[in-house]
């Protein structure tokens, strides 16, 4: 046997580096400047969530890009997850933590600094944003804050790479001493403190690097954290009962000490090495002023979403009709090759005609995840949360909601997703409850096949088009149903004050063409995907119940009244008379109980298996459907009101399995996701049928 080789004689070191800091901090991005890693750049916090990981460039050092944290108290999911890899309760423990700050909100960014320089760990502090704090006439003395700090200190612009080799060579030098505390408590504290935690170290309950923090966390809350409790010997739990008698203090008093003593250090640092000059006052200033005005921020916002759906309307025209005849092509094709039967049924009715109709809509989809991102990437969007905010405080909740009810508008489940960074468990429950009343992109496949087939091209006012104002008025329905329904249930269900909402409104700049285009590319190809994959089996399936049991004898729409969807749907039929549809629109509609753009490829393959087959033709489903007529009467299946009641329906009800699987994860329990489902279609039921028969009553039809 010969002794295992080393290629360069020593091992290489391989050493894992957590980046920390507050949301909003630039911690991503330095992320993937560092790791050369591609990924999603938001304006607002709360885009991390998940954990991330990448190899520092060229070295064998790991980044670990933990959650946005404004401390380590564990008052959100995303604080406790930072917390609990910087303990060592998730290994591998980093060797190393990279805190980034924001410059030009150093005080508050210096907290959660004090907090993880307790932990024992080696800390490099990132001061990131030099630019927008020298915009703010902030200057920051280097040197006297890494004197101040003990811990090396290198100033930054991420997002332009700057300071960022100086942090590569620190990040792969030999290990700096752990930090040591500079901060002090008030004497009798400070005594309770050290001496509970050597008594945590001495007895085996803590090793010593953590010692100082659990002990400061066992004076101060309750219920601390069961890890840390399950560590205790008994004689370390009896001296933490002492050591509170002894202070004599309520625990949130501790607390609070803690915290001012923290402060008070925090902001004698600032006093030194900070100094304020003038302030500059920039193009961004300028536009916020009207951009964040209490009444113009909202025609701002307005006069911006209506742009966007009128833009995705007409633009996305050209090219759908491209698509909607690549498609006729195909089907004809396959029409021409395949022998009838089956086979032939399956491909044109249930592939070409159904992945087809949900296809059709990628090109407006691409327009509105294109326009989002350029609004996201401009910084536009953190005014629209901040404009919001006044909007959500009314209905009990604050901006930190309306981000998570923003991303909804793309799909809820990342919306959903978001919430993790919602402190407070009722505003939580209440943002979860709510977000998917948010129109997401699989509802815009019904909304404009219905628009486009039955809302009139006119003009209202001269400059807005009549589709344009219904599309935006379905947006605005589902964002005033979330809002409604989250003052109900914030007044009923999950009562309680919601805490002050801050938040920093990043510098307006020119969005970058590439990062918009990748995140719309990456954004729908999803939909893509879903269209290829579960779409198409949900499909295919559909298009089984449609055909079978079938008698080929009969006429072709007889045997899909008979065919096991065509049951089903007349059992459903009283449900969704009363809004004016009937037994073929309650196949579509439980289709889509699966996923809601099911309901177009649904209906487009309801319509084509009915047809008879020699003349079989992929017509567009929007086609069909005007000609569609109600056999008793003769008129026109669906009109202006009904197709507008259907959309009422769709934007409320909760049409799609992946979202209720999701809060059902979140929210822990089967309970709220089936509670949620539930009111939803009541509301959905109630408002569509209420929209039609109002609608009726007046004579419209
Ligand atoms: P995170 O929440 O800490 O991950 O922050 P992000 O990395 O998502 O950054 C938030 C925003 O700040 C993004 O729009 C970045 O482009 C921007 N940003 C990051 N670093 C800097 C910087 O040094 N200067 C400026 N002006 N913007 C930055
Ligand atoms: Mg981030």
């Amino acid at each position: 046997m010969t002794a295992p080789a080393t290629v360069s004689g020593r091992p290489a070191e391989s050493r894992l580096l957590a980046l920390a800091g507050n949301p909003n901090c630039g911690k991503t991005t330095l992320f993937n400047a560092l790791t050369g890693l591609r990924h999603r750049v938001g304006n607002y916090a709360g885009v991390t969530v998940e954990r991330r990981e990448g190899r520092l460039r060229n070295s064998d050092i790991t980044v670990l890009d933990l959650p946005g944290a404004y401390s380590l108290g564990a008052r959100s999911p995303d604080e406790e997850i930072a917390r609990d890899v910087l303990l060592g309760y998730f290994p591998p423990l980093p060797q190393m933590v990279l805190v980034v700050v924001d410059a030009s909100n150093l005080e508050r960014n210096l907290y959660l600094v004090s907090q993880v320089m307790d932990l024992g760990i080696p800390v490099i502090l990132c001061l990131n944003m030099m630019d927008v704090a020298a915009s703010a006439g902030l200057q920051i003395d280097v040197d006297g804050l890494q004197r101040e700090l003990g811990i090396p200190v290198v100033p930054c612009v991420a997002s332009r790479g700057e300071g960022l080799a100086r942090l590569v060579e620190l990040a792969g030098a030999e290990l700096p001493p752990p930090p040591t505390r500079r901060w002090k408590l008030p004497e009798r504290e400070e005594r309770a403190a050290t001496t509970l935690a050597s008594t945590l170290q001495s007895d085996g309950s803590s090793e010593a690097r953590t010692a100082l923090f659990k002990a400061l966390t066992l004076l101060c809350e309750d219920n601390a954290d069961e890890r840390l409790l399950k560590g205790l010997t008994p004689q370390a739990l009896a001296a933490v009962r002492t050591s509170r008698t002894e202070l004599g203090e309520s625990l949130s008093e501790i607390d609070s000490v803690v915290i001012e003593s923290r402060y008070a250090w925090i902001q004698d640092v600032c006093d030194r090495v900070c100094r304020q000059g003038e302030i500059p006052i920039t193009w961004s200033d300028r536009i916020d002023r009207v951009a964040t005005h209490r009444i113009g921020g909202f025609l701002v916002f307005f006069a911006l979403m209506a742009l966007m759906f009128q833009a995705i309307f007409t633009w996305a025209q050209t090219p759908a009709g491209w698509i909607e005849t690549g498609q006729g092509w195909l089907g004809e094709f396959a029409t021409a090759r395949l022998p009838d039967g089956d086979l032939k049924s399956l491909v044109v009715d249930g592939v070409i005609a159904g992945v087809g109709g949900v296809i059709v809509f990628m090109p407006q989809i691409l327009f509105f995840f294109f326009f989002i991102g350029l609004l996201e990437d401009s910084g536009y969007m953190a005014r629209a949360a901040f404009v919001m905010d006044r909007v959500m405080s009314r209905v009990g909740l604050h901006g930190k909601s309306f981000i998570p009810l923003l991303s909804s508008f793309a799909c809820a489940i990342p919306g959903i997703l978001a919430t993790r960074t919602i402190e407070e468990r009722r505003d939580r429950m209440v943002t979860i409850l709510v977000a998917p009343l948010m129109s997401c992109s699989a509802r815009l496949p019904v909304y404009t096949v219905l628009i486009a087939g039955f809302i009139p091209q006119e003009r209202v006012l001269g400059v807005f088009s009549l589709p344009g104002l219904v599309l935006v008025s379905m947006y605005l329905l589902g964002l005033v149903a979330a809002l409604g329904m989250a003052s109900v249930f914030k007044k009923f269900v999950f009562k309680g004050d919601t805490p002050l909402f801050l938040m920093e409104l990043p510098p307006y700049k020119l969005p970058s063409v590439k990062t918009v285009a990748l995140q719309t590319w990456e954004r729908s190809s999803e939909f893509l995907q879903r269209a290829g994959t579960v779409i198409l089996a949900i499909n295919i399936l559909l298009w089984a119940t449609m055909r079978f049991p079938g008698d080929a004898t009969q006429h072709s729409s007889e045997r899909l009244r008979n065919s096991i969807a065509g049951h089903a749907g007349r059992i459903l039929e009283p449900v969704i008379q009363p809004f004016g549809m009937d037994w073929k629109v309650a196949i579509g509609i439980l289709g889509s109980f699966a996923a809601r753009e099911v309901f177009v490829s649904t209906m487009a393959t309801v319509y084509n298996v009915e047809e008879d087959d020699e003349d079989k033709q992929s017509v567009s489903v929007r086609v069909q459907m005007q000609s569609e007529k109600d056999p008793n009467t003769g008129a026109p299946r669906f009109t202006a009101l009904s197709a507008v009641a259907l959309m009422v329906f769709y934007v409320l009800a909760l049409q799609c399995a992946s979202t209720v699987a999701t809060v059902r994860r979140e929210t822990g329990s089967w309970r709220w996701a089936a509670f949620q489902w539930v009111y939803m279609f009541v509301l959905a039921w109630c408002a569509a049928t209420g929209v039609y028969q109002l609608g009726r009553a007046v004579g419209l039809s």
